[in-house]
């Protein structure tokens, strides 16, 4: 996907996190896993957290620090 808001290539990758462990942001179609948590890579700092587990398919654009999550609002 290009990034809508610098116009360069932003990068597909899944976030995911369950409560009890920091929400992660890992590239390609695979959440973050147990090594990612030991090394502390991907962690999303703007999030809050919340006691339900979740994962989301979010693009990522390192240039201007921005993600980029397709989603519908349920009625
Ligand atoms: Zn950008």
């Amino acid at each position: 996907m290009v990034c809508p808001f610098c116009g360069k290539e932003a990068q597909k990758g899944v976030l995911s996190g369950d409560g009890r462990c920091r929400v992660r942001w890992k590239a390609g179609d695979r959440k973050a896993d147990f090594w990612d948590a030991l090394s502390g890579s991907g962690q999303v700092t703007a999030v809050q957290y919340t006691l339900s587990t979740f994962t989301a398919e979010a693009y990522f654009c390192s240039a201007c620090r921005k993600m980029i999550i397709e989603t519908d609002v349920e009625a």
